[in-house]
Formats: structure tokens, sequence, C-alpha cells
């Protein structure tokens, strides 16, 4: 029951994407390709400088959190270096008070968005592990962050309703299961402020969004979701909407 969320990181074999022909060319361009998590991935040397010049994991806290997944044996898919700056700047630009975050993971993307926000703001985080959320709520501990978060343990679809009670919020992180984008979709259409905020993560399937190369049918079911989330977020008429063009993609709307 519980999702293998580890499948998106598993490089892509070239041969898979291309065939055999034209080798030592596409040879380097799966290189690249398989580098999911750096910003900016079709210039590497833009990816480096930007990265180098702006240091976004300076602070110890974020390779310490990382670390705690990976000794606890969690998968690797905590936002990317530049992904986690994005979520910081714009939660210190906007001061949301009230924050849903749909999967917590070991709290890396929460501590992120509870950096930008006032004293008083509240991170409401929901995930389907309960040793994902075990992890996690160290993490939020060693932050000093714990009494600004609530961490909802289960599937989020079932969890969510539970909050409606101190909605509407400020602001909402989408980055569980892909398959249910578009349900936590028509959840935060009913829940987000007019001038909330919805920030969504791998928004561009792994690189499949406009031309799906997968063929396992866990990839392609992912891939279709996003993309009904995709167009429903912005053809429900609901939100102005922008993609940020990270290696994940990071879908960035405005409720109307
Ligand atoms: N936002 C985190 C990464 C989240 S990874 C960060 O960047 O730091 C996705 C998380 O969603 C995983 O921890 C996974 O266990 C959780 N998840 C998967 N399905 C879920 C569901 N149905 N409900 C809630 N959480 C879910
Ligand atoms: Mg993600």
């Amino acid at each position: 029951m519980f999702p293998d969320l580890t499948w998106n990181l598993k490089p892509k074999p070239c041969t898979e994407i291309f065939g055999d022909q034209d080798f030592e060319l596409i040879t380097i361009g799966c290189l690249i390709s398989d580098m999911s998590k750096s910003f900016g991935q079709s210039d590497l040397g833009i990816s480096s400088y930007v990265e180098n010049l702006t240091s976004p994991e300076a602070d110890p806290i974020w390779k310490r959190i990382r670390q705690s997944a990976a000794d606890a044996g969690m998968p690797s898919i905590h936002v990317g270096e530049m992904d986690g700056q994005h979520l910081e700047v714009l939660s210190r630009a906007l001061k949301p008070q009230k924050v849903v975050e749909i999967g917590t993971l070991a709290g890396y993307s929460g501590i992120r968005l509870l950096r930008g926000m006032n004293a008083s703001g509240m991170l409401y985080t929901f995930e389907f592990s309960r040793m994902h959320a075990e992890v996690a709520r160290r993490n939020f501990v060693n932050a000093g962050v714990a009494e600004r978060t609530k961490i909802y343990v289960g599937p989020a679809i079932e969890q969510l309703p539970q909050i409606e009670k101190y909605g509407p919020f400020d602001l909402v992180f989408i980055d569980a299961d892909k398959t249910s984008y578009p349900a936590y979709l028509e959840w935060t259409i009913k829940n987000l402020r007019s001038g909330g905020v919805l920030l969504a993560d791998n928004v561009f399937g792994w690189g499949g969004i406009a031309e799906n190369m997968a063929t396992d049918p866990e990839t392609i079911a992912s891939v279709e979701a996003l993309r009904k989330f995709n167009a429903r977020v912005v053809e429900s008429g609901q939100f102005t909407t922008t993609f940020l063009p990270t290696a994940e993609g990071l879908l960035f709307a405005v409720k109307n």
C-alpha cells in the first residue's frame, strides 16, 4: 500500500530514451538529463554559477536534514537545493500565517517555508508514513520550530478535512503522491484564500510532461495526473499561474 517513491530518481538508461543511434552525443545528453536535481540543468555552467553564488545550503541544517533521512533509510526525494531556496525566498516575501504542506518527508521543505513565516505562523503538514513523520518531528524540534508545526499522519486526502476549521489558508505546497495532485487541487481551491499562493513540486513530470517517454505504468499514471493537475490549475480560472523552470518544475499560482 505504501507507494514506492524512489523510482523517479532512477537514471534513465540512454538506450531507453534514444535507442542506440548516435551514441557518443547521446551519452552526454543522458548524463545531463540524469542530474535530475540540479537547477538550470539545460546549462550546467549556469547551474553551477547560480549554486556557487547563492550557496543555497550554506547553513548546515539542510545537509543535516538530508542526512537524517538517509540514516533512516528514507528516499532522497526532498526538493532540490535551489527549489528549497525558492520556497524560502517566496515565504520570506509573502510572510504567510497559515501554511499547508502535503508531503512532509523529513521536514526539509517545511522548515524552508517556516523560515519565511512570522513567529506566529503555523505549518500544517501531511505525511502518509509514520516513520517519515517521526524523522520530520525530530527535525522540527532541532530546528526550533516544533511548536509552530502540526503533523498529520495518514493518507492526506483523508486527513485534510481536520484542518478546514483553521482556514482559509495563505499558502498550500503540494509535494506528495502525484496521482492525488488533482484531488489536492480541488481541496486547495476550496480552502486557499483569495490572494493565497499555491506551489506544487515536480510538475514537469521528470521531463515527461510534454512528451511522456516513460514505459512503466506507475510513471505513466503519475505524469497523466500531473498533466491533469497543471491543466486544471490554469483552466479553472481560479488562479494566475506561472511555472518556475527549475529542474523539477515548481508551479507557482496566486488565487484570484
Ligand atoms: N516536501 C518534502 C518531500 C516530500 S516527498 C521535501 O521536499 O522535503 C513525498 C512524501 O509524500 C513522502 O514522504 C511520502 O511518504 C508522502 N506521501 C506519499 N503519499 C502520500 C499520501 N497519500 N498522503 C500523504 N503523504 C503521502
Ligand atoms: Mg517533490
